[in-house]
């Protein structure tokens, strides 16, 4: 039952308004609690953040919006319908895909032209093809359809998946399994690579994550008007709406403790605020090292997170044009001259490579509000190895690696890009850390492998600190806007029952 009065309303604080923040304070405030968001920078969104310079607007993050149905879910809990707040248009193709020998595949979300696709880059992988896509919806059918919005939080949980995800082969890679299907290289780079998106190595990301390819063709690419911030601004609106405080500027400082439960938290201005109920949306590493830094249990998780595998970090280049590129996808990628050696040297070795692969968005052709009439909005990412297995200075380095990006841009598919440039700025694997509080500047907090994965990665609720919880890429299921939005519910599952509201 919802309790009657604000007073006797349990009390929760969020840290961090990233996506599953705000989804997990929208469930949290729509079923009767009173919940606080306390978010450290100046704009709510987290890696969804927002630039505004010279006129142009840059989605800092994700662009690539999958299952929507996550989203809209949000508002029909809280009785709202999501068209009220944001609109949502479906990209075709979903993505374009360049390789250096000017080969150009585009992904459609529409079968039969993905196959026409496949069939006029190597017409001997249709069937095998297939297979893939049969293979994809049986895991989507398990790991997301079933598991995704389900905490783990005993050894029982996971044994209990264990069967089906042993017969769906999770213990290989998503590179292993699209090539036990798919001959031709470039479809096998063209049905892997998107673990990247969810900070992940297709050569040891498990095989559990190829359901992206049957996510995507159920419910397509979406773009909001207005780019991500757009969907950000949405669901704080939304949040606002049910009555939810979102404080911005108020770094959380300490997460206060009585005896073994949490008692609320305390900001970097010395105020403090009382709650029974804290789900941190801020970085697990950050969370258990700095956040609790007096509590043993903690500290002890924090040594064994600092020793998991980490998502690799991102170079990204936002900036504006003067002038328009009509022929680009809204999404594209530029496969470099190296598939698995780049990924090893940016996983494994953690070498800084000569060469790259990029992801390069342009929202202009979609929606021209993002630019000044007559201008163009881009960003270009490249993967690159985190902080903690490079020695890289990014100083001296950024600027360098900026140009040659630039340069190949200019050459692969932006003519004359560079006379064109209004207004540029960059973001390194330092300022995931200074900016975001990211372990090692990681982009997509710790690795998707198979043994980090449901019970074997941060657990939804603490198991030893009463009233502590996650919520975010750290936590079940783990990075992407589906994923961080999928662990919202199962994380306000586990509050509300803890706090007695159904
Ligand atoms: C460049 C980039 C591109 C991406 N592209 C895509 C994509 O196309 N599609 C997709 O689905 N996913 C994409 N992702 C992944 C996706 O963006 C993330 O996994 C997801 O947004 C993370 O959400 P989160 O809920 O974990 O919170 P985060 O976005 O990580 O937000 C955490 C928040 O906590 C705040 N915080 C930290 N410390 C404190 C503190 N002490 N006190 C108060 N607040 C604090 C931070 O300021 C931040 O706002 C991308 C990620 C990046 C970096």
């Amino acid at each position: 039952m919802t309790p009657a009065s604000s007073h006797d309303r349990p009390r929760a604080v969020v840290i961090g308004s990233g996506f599953g923040g705000l989804a997990l304070a929208i469930r949290l405030q729509a079923a009767g609690a009173a919940v606080i968001v306390v978010e450290a920078r100046d704009k709510p969104g987290g890696r969804a953040y927002v630039y505004e310079q010279d006129g142009f607007r840059f989605d800092a993050g994700p662009t690539v919006l999958t299952a929507p149905t996550v989203i809209d879910e949000l508002f029909k809990i809280a009785n709202r319908d999501r068209a009220d707040y944001v609109e949502l248009t479906e990209l075709t193709p979903l993505y374009r895909l360049l390789w250096q020998d000017g080969t150009s595949f585009d992904y459609s979300g529409d079968e039969a032209t993905l196959e026409k696709a496949i069939a006029h880059l190597s017409p001997n992988d249709v069937e095998g093809y297939r297979r893939f896509r049969k293979y994809s919806r049986a895991v989507f059918a398990e790991g997301y359809e079933r598991l995704a919005h389900v905490p783990f939080l005993d050894i029982w949980s996971m044994v209990r998946a264990a069967p089906k995800l042993v017969r769906l082969q999770s213990y290989r890679s998503v590179y292993g399994m699209v090539a036990k299907f798919i001959e031709n290289d470039k479809l096998r780079q063209a049905f892997s690579y998107h673990t990247l998106l969810v900070g992940g190595n297709p050569f040891s990301t498990s095989a559990i994550y190829a359901l992206i390819h049957a996510l995507e063709l159920k419910w397509g690419v979406h773009f909001p008007k207005g780019g991500t911030g757009a969907l950000v601004a949405a669901l704080v609106k939304l949040f606002r709406d049910l009555g939810g405080d979102i404080r911005l500027n108020a770094p959380v400082d300490q997460v206060l403790l009585e005896s073994d439960r949490v008692g609320g938290v305390q900001l970097r201005d010395g105020e403090k605020i009382p709650a029974a109920f804290v789900a941190s949306n801020a970085d697990v590493i950050h969370t258990y090292a700095s956040l609790l830094r007096d509590a043993p249990t903690a500290r002890a998780a924090a040594r064994k997170l600092e020793k998991s595998d980490h998502s690799m970090s991102l170079f990204l280049i936002y900036f504006g044009v003067k002038g328009g590129y009509p022929d680009l996808a809204h999404h594209t990628i530029l496969f470099g001259p190296r598939y698995k050696d780049l990924l090893d040297d940016i996983f494994n070795r953690g070498v800084l490579a000569d060469d790259f692969s990029l992801y390069l968005h342009s929202p202009s052709v979609t929606d021209p509000s993002l630019a000044p009439p007559g201008h163009s909005t881009h960003y270009v990412l490249a993967p690159v190895p985190h902080l903690g297995i490079s020695n890289v200075d990014w100083g001296a380095a950024g600027p360098r690696l900026a140009e040659r990006i630039l340069a190949a841009l200019e050459q692969r598919c932006m003519p004359g890009l560079r006379e064109k440039l209004v207004t540029i700025r960059t973001f390194a694997p330092p300022d995931f850390e200074s900016e975001l509080n990211a372990w090692q500047g990681s982009a997509f907090s710790l690795q998707p492998t198979l043994l980090q994965s449901a019970w074997f990665r941060v657990h939804n609720r603490d198991d030893r600190i009463r009233g502590l919880y996650f919520v975010g890429a750290g936590t079940h299921p783990g990075a992407g806007i589906p994923g961080v939005v999928n662990s919202a519910r199962a994380t306000a599952g586990l509050m509300l029952a803890d706090m007695a509201i159904e």
